[in-house]
């Protein structure tokens, strides 16, 4: 059970019928929110997941196809959710895809459909919710982006590019709306086992000459601090976080300080302030990855949620301090 009451709010979650966003949407349900699941798959499956999430949780749960590469439906789901579930207050744009190729061998119709999906949609939902949230004075954007929003790997130019796109579109949107009750952050989250990853595993498996045994231990777990997959849940549960009605996190400013990091970001020296209540039972537990913003572990109920790092607008004023 949650903490968090979200009866009577309305949420859309942009590619949600597998992994992340289905985590997404079932969490924000439990909490009590009206729900608009949109994503491709089978409509027997996807009816069924709707109808169960509604009798499950006794909320409203609409369904849209929309294709989040097609502005025009990008912007419509937004009237879709209205017709369906009522006011949009929360709205989390998931919606992705990856290819992977050196970018010489890039396909420029691929290249073009990831930035049009995990970057351009954003802005369409944005653009589309936001006169109602500021009507209501209320509203929480989510972007899912990826630790790939903050570093990059090779082979992945357009999910990079898209991904550092997001993280920069989150940080203007957050200052627009910062003098309202409307908040937006961007969760960089490491690799979780998804349908999307598998695909990765078995494309960097191909570019590289290596099995996907080699790939998930040399690649995919390598950069990932816990050398564990983070489990979609913890997603869905720093989303819950994020979105809560008293506050969100937007407008706190965590001090983490980068000094004594050494070259990877990892907190070395007793410089770096540690274990910093976030909310009720969920702390910052140490610095993990350092670029341009500073990130963390979050660690709830002294159990580490994830390798995880949210980014909110104020690290572009801050110049020694993280914001998380
Ligand atoms: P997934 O493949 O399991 O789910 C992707 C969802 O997006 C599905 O519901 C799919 O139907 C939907 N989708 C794809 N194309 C669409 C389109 N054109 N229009 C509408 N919906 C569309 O992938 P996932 O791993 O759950 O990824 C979800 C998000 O999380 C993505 O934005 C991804 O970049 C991000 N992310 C994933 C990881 C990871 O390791 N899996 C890590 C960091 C960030």
């Amino acid at each position: 059970m949650s903490d968090i009451e979200l009866s009577g709010r309305g949420a859309i979650v942009t590619g949600s019928t597998s992994g992340i966003g289905l985590g997404i949407a079932r969490q924000l349900a439990r909490a009590g929110a009206n729900v608009m699941l949109n994503g491709f798959g089978d409509a027997d499956d996807i009816e069924n997941i709707r109808a169960t999430m509604e009798s499950d949780h006794g909320v409203r749960v609409g369904y849209s196809g929309a294709d989040m590469s097609d502005g025009v439906a990008a912007r419509g789901l937004i009237a879709k959710a209205q017709a369906a579930i009522g006011d949009v207050d929360i709205l989390v744009n998931n919606a992705g895809i990856q290819h992977v190729a050196p970018i010489d061998e890039f396909p420029p119709e691929k290249w073009e459909m990831i930035i049009a999906i995990n970057l351009v949609s954003s802005f369409h939902t944005i653009n589309a919710a936001l006169a109602g949230m500021k009507a209501r004075n209320f509203g929480r954007i989510v972007n899912i982006a990826s630790a790939h929003g903050l570093v990059a790997s090779p082979y992945k130019s357009a999910y990079v590019a898209a991904k550092h796109g997001l993280v920069g579109l989150t940080k203007t949107v957050a200052l627009e709306v910062a003098e309202t009750g409307i908040t937006c952050n961007a969760i960089c989250p490491g690799f979780v086992q998804t349908p999307l990853v598998d695909g990765q595993i078995d494309d960097q498996a191909k570019v590289n000459n290596m099995s996907r045994e080699e790939v998930i231990r040399d690649i995919v777990l390598a950069s990932q601090p816990s050398k564990r997959f983070v489990e979609a849940g913890h997603i869905a549960e720093t989303v819950l976080f994020s979105v809560r009605p008293g506050g969100g996190i937007l407008h706190r400013r965590l001090p983490v300080d980068r000094r004594g990091l050494d070259r990877r970001g990892r907190g070395a020296q007793g410089s770096v302030r540690t274990d910093i209540e976030l909310h009720r039972g969920v702390r910052l537990e140490r610095v993990a990855n350092v670029s341009a913003v500073s990130g963390g572990h979050l660690v709830a109920d002294g159990r580490r949620i994830a390798d995880i790092v949210l980014v909110g607008a104020e690290d572009d004023h801050e110049e020694k301090r993280g914001f998380v």
